[in-house]
This record gives C-alpha cells, sequence and structure tokens, in this order.
C-alpha cells in the first residue's frame, strides 16, 4: 500500500487545452478517493497519468516515496479496473484473474491459492471454468475487480468501473466495492461522473470542472459545506435550487417571497453585495402546515403556488417555477450546462414529507429551513456563507471515523488469522 501525491499536475493534450490544470491532491495510505465531475472535466485523463498510461506535461507525481513521472506503468505496481473490464475472451475465469499473477512467473500452487482466495471473495468459486461471454455484467465486473486485487498493489485505479450496468446491479456493486476497499484497506482512486456512486464509495471526494480541482473533501463537508456553485450544483440529487435574491440586512428578497435569514453571520459574510444567488437545498423545504410553530419561528415561511407534484410514497416532489432577471437565468443556463444537468434551473424543486397534500395549481405555505441556506457570489460563485470552523470539524471527525475503522479491520483480520492457526 502507499499514499499518491500529485503536485501541480498539469496535462496538455496537442492542441495546448489543459485537460488537467495545476491539480494538487493528497491519497492517503489506505483512502478512498473519488475523482468525479462532468463529462471532459479531465478526472480519467488524471487517473491515467498516475498509472502511468499518459505523459505528465508539469509537475509531480509520487507514489509512495517515489517520484513516478518516468516511470513505465508495470513498474509502478498499480492494479486498473477499467469501464469494459478488459477481460480476455478466450481466457477462463480462473485464468484472467490468474493473468498478473502468470505475468509474475508465479508457482502454479500460489496462482491457485490466490485466485481461489480471491474467487471466494468475490463470491465467483462457482464460475472459475466459464469463459466472460457466458458471465452476467455484473459476474464480469466481479472477475475484472478479482484480477485487479489477486496481486499485492500499492493501489487500485477504478475509471467508471459501474458504467455499463443497470441501476439496480450498479447499487449492488457499489456496496460490494465500498466493502472489499474497507476490508482490503488498499489506497483506491476511483473515477465517476456519478455523484451517487462519489457521496457513498469515498472517504473524500475530489471535484473537477475543466481541468480544475473545485474542492476535496468528505461527502458530508461537499454536502454541507460547498466551495461554490458548481460543487453545490454537483453534489446533491435532487440539485440545489438557486434563487436570485437581493439581500437587505438578515432579510433577502427572493422570486419566493421575502423572508428573513435569521443569521448576522450569512449577511455579514454577504459584505456590500446587492445582488446574490440563494441555495436551498430540497430537503430543507417542508410543508408549514407540518412544521410546529415553534420551530415555523426559526426558518421561513413562503407562500407561493406548486406547478407539479410528484407523490413517491417515501416523500413527495412539488415544483415551483419562478421569475429571474435575464441575466441571472442566463447564469443559471450556463451552470446547468456546466453541470451536465437538464434541470431547468429557474424552477424549485422542493422535497416534501410524504404526509403533505399540497396539490398541484393550488397555494401553498413553505417553511424553509435558513439554518441551512447557502448564499453565493453571482459573479464568481463563491460560497460567501461556508463555515470554516465547521469545515474543520467535519474534517477532523473523518479522519477520526477512518482511523477507527482501520483498527476494527486489523483487529478483526488479527482474529482471524489467529483462529486459522
Ligand atoms: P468522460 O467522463 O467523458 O470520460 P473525463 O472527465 O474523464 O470525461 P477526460 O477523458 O480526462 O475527461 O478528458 C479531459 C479533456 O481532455 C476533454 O476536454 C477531452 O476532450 C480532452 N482529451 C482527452 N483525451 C485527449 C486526447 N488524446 N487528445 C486531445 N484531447 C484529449
Amino acid at each position: 500500500m502507499a499514499a499518491i501525491t500529485m503536485k501541480n499536475i498539469v496535462k496538455q493534450y496537442g492542441d495546448g487545452f489543459p485537460a488537467v490544470n495545476d491539480v494538487s491532491l493528497d491519497v492517503q495510505d489506505g483512502e478512498f478517493m473519488i475523482l468525479v465531475g462532468p463529462s471532459g472535466c479531465g478526472k480519467s485523463t488524471l487517473l491515467r497519468m498516475i498509472v502511468g498510461l499518459e505523459d505528465i506535461t508539469s509537475g509531480e507525481m509520487r507514489i509512495g516515496d517515489k517520484v513516478v513521472n518516468q516511470v513505465a506503468p508495470r513498474e509502478r505496481n498499480l492494479s486498473m479496473v477499467f469501464q469494459n473490464y478488459a477481460l480476455y475472451p478466450h481466457l477462463t475465469v480462473f485464468e484472467n484473474i490468474a493473468f498478473p499473477l502468470r505475468l509474475a512467473k508465479m508457482s502454479d500452487d500460489e496462482v491457485r491459492r490466490r485466485v481461489n482466495e480471491t474467487s471466494e471473495l468475490l463470491e465467483l468459486n462457482e464460475h472459475l471454468e466459464r469463459k466472460p461471454a457466458n458471465l452476467s455484467g455484473g459476474q464480469r465486473q466481479r472477475v475484472a475487480m478479482g484480477r485487479a486485487i489477486v496481486r499485492q498493489a500499492d493501489a487500485f485505479l477504478f475509471d467508471e468501473p459501474l458504467s455499463n450496468l443497470d441501476a439496480k446491479l450498479r447499487g449492488q456493486m457499489r456496496t460490494e466495492i465500498s466493502r472489499l476497499q474497507r476490508r482490503l484497506g488498499v489506497t483506491t482512486v476511483y473515477v465517476t461522473h456519478d455523484q451517487t456512486e462519489a457521496m457513498t464509495l469515498g472517504d473524500r471526494v475530489a471535484v473537477l470542472k475543466r481541468g480544475l480541482l473545485q474542492q476535496v473533501g468528505s461527502p458530508r463537508e461537499l454536502y454541507e459545506q460547498p466551495a461554490n456553485l458548481f460543487v453545490a450544483g454537483f453534489i446533491g440529487s435532487p440539485s440545489m435550487n438557486f434563487l436570485p435574491a437581493t439581500v437587505d440586512g438578515t432579510f433577502l428578497d427572493t422570486p419566493l417571497g421575502r423572508f428573513d435569514m435569521h443569521d448576522e453571520r450569512k449577511a455579514a459574510a454577504v459584505g456590500d453585495r446587492n445582488v446574490v444567488l440563494v441555495g436551498i437545498r430540497p430537503e430543507d423545504f417542508e410543508d408549514a402546515s407540518l412544521v410546529s410553530e415553534e420551530k415555523k419561528a426559526k426558518g421561513a415561511v413562503i407562500r407561493t403556488t406548486v406547478d407539479v407534484t410528484e407523490w413517491l410514497g417515501n416523500e413527495l416532489y412539488a415544483y415551483v417555477p419562478y421569475e429571474a432577471p435575464a441575466e441571472l437565468a442566463a447564469k443559471l443556463r450556463d451552470l446547468s450546462q456546466e453541470l451536465d444537468s437538464d434541470q431547468l434551473r429557474t424552477q424549485a424543486v422542493v422535497a416534501l414529507d410524504a404526509a403533505s397534500m399540497i396539490e398541484a395549481g393550488l397555494e401553498a405555505e413553505l417553511w424553509i429551513n435558513t439554518d441551512k441556506i447557502h448564499i453565493f457570489d453571482p459573479a464568481t460563485g463563491e460560497n460567501l456563507t461556508r463555515d470554516e470552523e465547521r469545515v474543520a470539524e467535519l474534517g477532523r471527525r473523518a479522519t477520526e471515523v477512518r482511523e477507527a475503522q482501520r483498527r476494527a479491520q486489523a483487529t478483526k483480520a488479527a482474529a482471524a488469522e489467529a483462529g486459522e492457526e
């Protein structure tokens, strides 16, 4: 196992466009790091530079203590899982998994021992004699993972390994990968464009946009304290709503109504800006008729007309269109495009308790949890209300959890070993 350290990494392809632009990122030993961003943000290029399949234009790449800029891929001792699995169709599952061990000229006995151990871990024992063509998508995916983990690599690199699977299988494999990574404790870098994978798998997530690193943090940090509009819009589903607003002390004038944010710190952070974008997550709205008077007073109540409702059993989505000044509407459209999202941005999406009886076409009172709102500079996209103390606290907590998990895993492994002896 080894840490991976990237310092000011730049990749320029032939036309000079920086696909990866000055990225510095430390992946700690044993950490599960996700690289996420919309198509073309440079995440695959960065992964390919770690593994050595792409030259680095400038900057320094270290694996463990060693600078590897000039080291050939096969000397980096990394295992990669590709999106298309890249299995050998003429080889059995056994031989596909055994492939890196055969390359390393390992003895037959050792190969058999390791392949059996790996196939047991991945529940492939019954299929060892089959060819890849006779496996399901999920099984093929597992064989590809088996080939990656069968040898003792310093790190695993995954390039969108689940994107060829249907939604249900993707969910299942996500849990398996997560369990496997914790169990093996090997440094892992995982590329995806799917924010759900990013949020559920990673110890930390690095968000990229057009080759530039936007934010690196635990899933909780990205969700709760996004650095800018892009991260705020990318992380979370349905996405955060962005409402144009004018600021008047602690009051915000938005297309959904004027309300008090009850927060001097946030008001002060806005400074002398007059027009801002207010970010409210769908789940930070509630049907006001279901909120206690005490709670109501701590947030804000707005009266609006709901356009469409979707009752899903466990929650209710309501869509509330609003008017935005032309300039800000254009800004929101651009953001929508950058995020690869088809969400119409001049429409608030509201996620309410399933008990809500709000109906389309009728007036409704919505409560906003003003504690949770964010205020962004519309010119730079910066989150003006990010709480640095809270960010530090979340960072500390994430590190503590990781260490506790590692200790628990080590204890379990030691117990298993003692049991075997
Ligand atoms: P996707 O999810 O679509 O694979 P990505 O985030 O992984 O996207 P990359 O494949 O890393 O993005 O590409 C980053 C940028 O570099 C894109 O603008 C892409 O067009 C460009 N690019 C990638 N490979 C090359 C190449 N061989 N020559 C020139 N430009 C390239």
